[in-house]
């Protein structure tokens, strides 16, 4: 059964990352491969809305994605149809291989704080191909995880001016725009152009701003030459590769997303790493210690290196692990509450976290490791 799926509004759903190019620089060896090494991300299915090609920047991804020989199917209204399958596991599929090329909604011009990582959220896309067992946005988003993607780049980007200076969560980074909360910018970039839009933006614009985005991909070969004079930073999400290797299909290999980062850092951009989910699995001070060298190799020799580190222990909510559950039946991920502590916000939310001791031993282990095995490292946040 086809059920129709308003595109206009805020209530999308979906996760981040994108291409797979080769860019490794630096021997990695070492590296267990990953179960499914990333591709660039070519949808099954791609439509634009009436109001999208209203957009230059809609124009643009159009002409994009039909020189890459993938047709685009012109939508009469600004509703996608044909995105439910008979069960919710083939309703997935379906979504995840569909792209919509459309107009974001008018309350994103209202941007949110996004702490811990930066002063605002600002969404140039929202959905990811990729299919990570633990996706952070499972239950934060409803429907069908299709990924959208935005038309009104330009006006999302003249919307920013008016943030300047309203928060500066670290005074030293200027105002901040974190760009990779709901997608993932290197998985879809091939496909839009956004991204490298959005760097120029920021390299042009001379106010004491930061455009950050994170990605599990690799493809970072437009993005080096860039007029993008340090103010756009760049994290490479990584993990240990018992956790990488199982639970992050579609991604990019572990040493590849490692040698864009040191690509990037050679070409002067800020870098950083995204150490998420945190799992104590077996052994893991080991793999977690393996990891930690593999970036040390990494960034060996990197001119006036600036890199940063933010970290992130797996959490999961009720309604995330029902998502979950859902998309990945047979998962192997643990998200067994009664091993978990229990959390509760301000407006009776629960998220399930690691113990106290246990969240205790880690949060130790890593700021004694970052700080031995990676010196020039900045730690961020640990949460
Ligand atoms: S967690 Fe994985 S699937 Fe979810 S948005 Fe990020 S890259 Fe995409």
């Amino acid at each position: 059964m086809d059920l129709d799926v308003p595109l206009a509004p805020d209530e999308l759903s979906t996760s981040h990352d994108g291409t797979g190019e080769q860019v490794t620089t630096r021997d990695l060896s070492g590296l267990a491969p990953p179960a499914r090494a990333a591709r660039r991300w070519t949808p099954r299915r791609v439509v634009v809305t009436p109001a999208a090609l209203d957009h230059a920047h809609g124009q643009r991804i159009v002409e994009r994605v039909e020189s890459q020989g993938i047709e685009v199917e012109r939508l009469t209204a600004n509703r996608l149809t044909g995105v439910r399958g008979q069960d919710e596991r083939q309703t997935y599929a379906i979504a995840k291989a569909t792209m919509a090329i459309v107009v974001s909604p008018p309350s994103r011009r209202k941007l949110q704080p996004i702490p811990p990582s930066a002063d605002w959220r600002v969404d140039l896309a929202e959905g990811c191909p990729a299919h990570c067992q633990y996706c952070y946005l499972a239950g934060s988003l409803s429907g069908p995880p299709v990924t959208r993607v935005y038309a009104d780049l330009d006006e999302i980007l003249d919307n920013l001016a008016s943030y300047v200076g309203t928060a500066t969560r670290r005074p030293e980074e200027g105002t901040t725009f974190e760009a990779s909360c709901y997608t993932d910018p290197l998985a879809l970039e091939h496909l839009t152009g956004s991204w490298e839009q959005t760097v120029r933006h920021f390299g042009g614009w001379d106010a004491d701003v930061q455009l950050r985005w994170t990605t599990k991909y690799a493809g970072v070969d437009r993005f080096v030459g860039l007029p993008h004079l340090g103010r756009t930073r760049v994290r490479f999400s990584i993990n240990a590769l018992p956790v990488t290797t199982r639970f992050e299909g579609g991604t990019a290999k572990l040493e590849d997303r490692l040698g864009a980062l040191r690509t990037l850092a050679l070409d002067g951009y800020p870098v950083g790493l995204t150490i998420a989910p945190i799992m104590p699995v077996p052994d893991w001070r080991e793999h977690y210690g393996h990891l930690l060298d593999l970036v040390a190799s990494a960034v060996d020799g990197v001119p006036g290196l600036d890199l940063t580190a933010e970290c992130i222990t797996h959490r999961f909510t009720p309604g995330s692990r029902d998502v979950l559950l859902g998309w990945y039946p047979r998962t192997q991920l643990e998200m067994d509450v009664d091993q978990r502590t229990t959390k509760r916000n301000k407006f009776g939310g629960r998220k399930h976290v690691y113990p106290k001791d246990v969240m205790g031993e880690l949060r130790t282990w890593f700021g004694a490791e970052l700080a031995r095995r990676l010196p020039q490292c900045r730690v961020l946040y640990w949460t």
